[in-house]
């Protein structure tokens, strides 16, 4: 039996590494994303390594997106191993100067997102009495920085849900794993930091490698929490 995947934001950065490294795994993955080409350049990579993939144009804040999401990946695979709560995005201002639309954003993306995808594979996972779901937090969950409030305070709410979340869905055979990388080299980061010598900062196939590590423990293992930092910083 194929093991499926569902990766959101897989169409670059962190979840189209994620979702290349669980393919190279063995498993079929479904790639969810707002940018319909960037999942279908994914998912053509996915087929050239061998593997099966198919896209679903999705925005995570929108339940009706969602439920075709996982009602697509059902009709298609029949079955869903993994939930990858990985689409997010961070708008940087002090409270003073942040716009409402923006905080609106962060947390219809970053939580509110989670606790739909979440929320709508349960049913299927708990019928399988199987399930792994993986949450991209972030550092900026664990630690204060000027201009962070926005993004930090979703990234703080990503724990917290993925803690409780797991005291519900451990006796169903789930398991919930929070990731939560420090600055990792992607789009991600705004102007300011382009030109900067990235060569020590963590890559998205770093964050990938921790979440197949973690997937790969023997079931009875769950690795709940791991925090992703790099080893020698220069910014
Ligand atoms: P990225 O390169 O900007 O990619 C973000 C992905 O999320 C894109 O595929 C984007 O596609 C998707 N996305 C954004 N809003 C969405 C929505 N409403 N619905 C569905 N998909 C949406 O960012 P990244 O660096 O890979 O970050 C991935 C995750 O890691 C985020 O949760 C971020 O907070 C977290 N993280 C990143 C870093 C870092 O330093 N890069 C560090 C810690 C944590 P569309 O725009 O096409 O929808």
């Amino acid at each position: 039996m194929t093991k499926v995947a569902i990766v959101t934001g897989a169409g670059k950065g962190i979840g189209k590494a994620i979702a290349l490294a669980l393919a190279r795994e063995g498993l079929d993955i479904v790639l969810a994303a707002r940018t319909q080409k960037d999942i279908d350049e994914t998912a053509a990579q996915i087929e050239q390594l061998g593997g099966k993939a198919f896209s679903v144009r999705c925005d995570v804040s929108n339940e009706r997106d969602v439920q075709q999401l996982v009602s697509k990946t059902k009709e298609r695979f029949g079955r869903i191993d993994m939930l990858v709560n990985n689409a997010g995005v961070g708008v940087f201002a002090p409270v003073a100067e942040m716009k409402p639309s923006d905080f609106d954003t962060m947390w219809g993306t970053n939580m509110r997102g989670t606790f739909l995808c979440t929320q709508a594979v349960l049913p299927v996972m708990q019928e399988q009495k199987s399930g792994d779901i993986i949450n991209i937090a972030s550092l900026a969950g664990r630690n204060a920085f000027k201009g962070g409030a926005g993004y930090a305070a979703t990234k703080w709410a990503m724990i917290g849900f993925a803690r409780c979340l797991m005291l519900e869905v451990r006796e169903h055979n789930i398991r919930v794993v929070t990731i939560c990388p420090g600055s990792v080299d992607t789009e991600f980061h705004p102007e300011s930091t382009k030109n900067k010598d990235t060569s020590r900062v963590p890559k998205a196939a770093d964050i990938a490698q921790v979440i197949v590590d973690a997937m790969n423990m023997p079931r009875h293992v769950m690795v709940s929490e791991i925090d992703v930092r790099p080893t020698n910083p220069n910014w």
